[in-house]
C-alpha cells in the first residue's frame, strides 16, 4: 500500500541554493510565513547554532509540509563533504530527492560526490537548475553538464522565459492543470521554442521507453507524465526543472514535479513495526517508519541496543513549530520524544517481532533476526 506522502531530500553543492529553496518551499506550501534571510541565523531549517554560525546546513532535520493533498517530508541532507555519515543516514530514509544545481556552474565536484552517494542508495531524483537569474546562467549548458558529468539522461520539462537578469518565469512542457488561460501569452519565437522542446521531450521519452508506449507521437500530457514517472523510478532518466529560488520562480512547478515524479513510500501499516532512528537532536529522535504503526504511549524494542523505549510523544516538525500527533504509520517520518538511549542507525520494533533494518537500501531492506 502507498501513502500520499513524499519523503524527499534536497541534495546540493554548498551555495547552490538549497537553503533558499527549502525556505521557498516551506513558504509556498504555507508551512511558514516567515522568510528568513539566509546566513543571518533566522533560516527555519537551520536549528543548530553552530550551523547558523557557519551558514551551511550541517545537521539533518526533517520538516513536513503539504502540497496538493500530499504530505512532503523534507529530510535535510548536508551538502558539506565533511559530514558524510550524516549524509548517508539521511539518504537511507529518502524515497526520492531534488538535486539542486547552480545555473551558472552546472554540476560541481561536491554535487557530483553527493550524487554518487545517492546512486548507492538508488534514490530516484529530479534536478532543479537554480539561479537562472544570474549573469552567465545557461540552462542548456547546465543540462549538458548533468548529462556528461553525471552520465544520466536529462529530460528537460520546461522552457525558461527570458535570460539572466530578464529571467521572469518558466513554461511547463507538460501542463498539469488543464487551464490554458493560465499560460502566458507567448510571442512567435517562444511558441516555436516551446513546440520544439516538447517534440524533443516526446522523442527522448519514446526512445527510452523503447516500444512500451502505444502512442509514439503526439503523446498526451498524461501519457508523457506517467512515462517520465516510470523512467525516473527506474533510474533511466532525470526530469529537469529550473528556476530561481531567490526570485521565487519555478518553486510551485518543482513541488508539482515532486508529487508527479518522485515515488511514494512503500510499507504496510498493518505489519509489525519497523522504524529506523536516523537522527537524534536534543530531546527529539527522528524516525522513519518502514512498516507498521507507532502509537503515542507505545513501548518499543531497540534491536541494536536490546532495550525498551517508551514513545511519550509523536511530533510532526513543521518548519519552526511542532505538532503532536497520535500515530505514525508505514512510510512516514516523524520526531518522537521520550526515547532515551536509542542511537541513530538503530531499529525500533516490537519486542516479540525483532527486526533489523540494514543500511544499504538497494539490498533487501528488512532482515529478521528472530
Ligand atoms: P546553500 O548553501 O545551498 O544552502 O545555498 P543558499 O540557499 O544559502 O544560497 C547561497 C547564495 O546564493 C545566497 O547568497 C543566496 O541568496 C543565493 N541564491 C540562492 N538562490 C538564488 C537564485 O535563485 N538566484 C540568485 N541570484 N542567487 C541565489
Amino acid at each position: 500500500m502507498t501513502m500520499r506522502v513524499r519523503n524527499l531530500g534536497i541534495l546540493a553543492h554548498v551555495d547552490a541554493g538549497k537553503t533558499t529553496l527549502t525556505e521557498r518551499i516551506l513558504f509556498t506550501t504555507g508551512a511558514t510565513h516567515r522568510t528568513g534571510e539566509v546566513h543571518h541565523g533566522t533560516t527555519v531549517t537551520d536549528f543548530d547554532p553552530q550551523e547558523r554560525d557557519r551558514g551551511i546546513t550541517i545537521f539533518a532535520a526533517a520538516v513536513s509540509c503539504d502540497w496538493n493533498e500530499h504530505r512532503l517530508n523534507l529530510i535535510d541532507t548536508p551538502g558539506h563533504v565533511d559530514f558524510s555519515d550524516e549524509v548517508e543516514r539521511s539518504l537511507r530514509v529518502l524515497d526520492g530527492a531534488v538535486a539542486v544545481f547552480d545555473g551558472v556552474a552546472g554540476v560541481e565536484p561536491q554535487s557530483e560526490a553527493v550524487w554518487r552517494k545517492a546512486d548507492r542508495y538508488a534514490v530516484p531524483r529530479i534536478a532543479f537548475v537554480n539561479k537562472l537569474d544570474r549573469p552567465g546562467a545557461d540552462l542548456d549548458a547546465a543540462v549538458a553538464s548533468i548529462r556528461e558529468r553525471l552520465g544520466v539522461v536529462p529530460l528537460v520539462l520546461q522552457v525558461p522565459i527570458g535570460r539572466e537578469g530578464n529571467f521572469t518565469g518558466v513554461i511547463n512542457l507538460i501542463s498539469r492543470r488543464a487551464a490554458p488561460g493560465e499560460r502566458p501569452l507567448l510571442d512567435a519565437a517562444m511558441q516555436h521554442a516551446v513546440a520544439s522542446a516538447r517534440k524533443r521531450l516526446e522523442e527522448a521519452v519514446a526512445e527510452l521507453h523503447a516500444g512500451a508506449l502505444e502512442e509514439l507521437s503526439d503523446m498526451s500530457d498524461d501519457t508523457l507524465r506517467s512515462a517520465i514517472r516510470d523512467l525516473t523510478h527506474n533510474h533511466q532518466a532525470i526530469p529537469v526543472l529550473c528556476g530561481s529560488a531567490y526570485r521565487d520562480i519555478g518553486v510551485e512547478q518543482l513541488l508539482d514535479a515532486v508529487v508527479d515524479y518522485l515515488p511514494a513510500p512503500a510499507g504496510d501499516p498493518a505489519a509489525h513495526l519497523a522504524a529506523l532512528v536516523f537522527k537524534r537532536a536534543g530531546r527529539l529522535t527522528y524516525l522513519r517508519v518502514y512498516d507498521g504503526t507507532i502509537t503515542k504511549g507505545d513501548t518499543v524494542w531497540d534491536t541494536g541496543a536490546q532495550h525498551t523505549e517508551r514513545i511519550a510523544r509523536i511530533l510532526r516538525v513543521q518548519a519552526d513549530k511542532h505538532t503532536d500527533v497520535d500515530q505514525a504509520t508505514a512510510g512516514d517520518i516523524v520526531a518522537v520524544a521520550g526515547v532515551k538511549a536509542a542511537k541513530a542507525g538503530t531499529t525500533l520494533c516490537e519486542r516479540a517481532h525483532p527486526v533489523l533494518l540494514e543500511a544499504p537500501r538497494s539490498a533487501e531492506p528488512l532482515v529478521s533476526v528472530a
